[in-house]
């Protein structure tokens, strides 16, 4: 698999018997239909990801990508939570690809967003 962003060869790794591809050159995760939200409840899951964040921000304004798995076009998201991370999805086969530093980010809640979070009001 060819990452979508870079167009280098993406790598099958493995953490705690999930299976997540990350290029071997930018560092972009990719992760198939709810892989990340399993590994995203592992402790210690952060450690996948190794990339440089500058680089994974430099990569983040391409949006316009498509889906390494079936060649949808995918669609920008934001996570619930942190509204600051800032993601693909593919409409099609549900997969979703982060940018290098995201994943840690995605790990970690912020003071303010953790608070905003708990005292979340519409
Ligand atoms: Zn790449
Ligand atoms: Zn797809």
């Amino acid at each position: 698999m060819l990452c979508p962003k870079c167009k280098s060869y993406m790598k099958t790794i493995e953490y705690k018997g999930v299976e997540i591809d990350r290029c071997t050159r930018c560092y972009g995760l990719w992760f198939d239909s709810f892989e990340l939200e399993d590994i995203k409840q592992l402790s210690g899951s952060e450690v996948i990801d190794i990339g440089d964040m500058e680089l994974g921000q430099e990569h983040d304004q391409k949006t316009k990508i498509f889906c390494p798995k079936c060649r949808t076009l995918m669609m920008p998201a934001r996570d619930e939570q942190q509204a600051h991370i800032r993601y693909e999805r593919c409409p099609d086969c549900q997969g979703v690809y982060l940018d290098a530093g995201e994943f840690r980010d995605f790990k970690q809640l912020t003071i303010p967003e953790f608070f905003k979070s708990i005292f979340k009001r519409d």
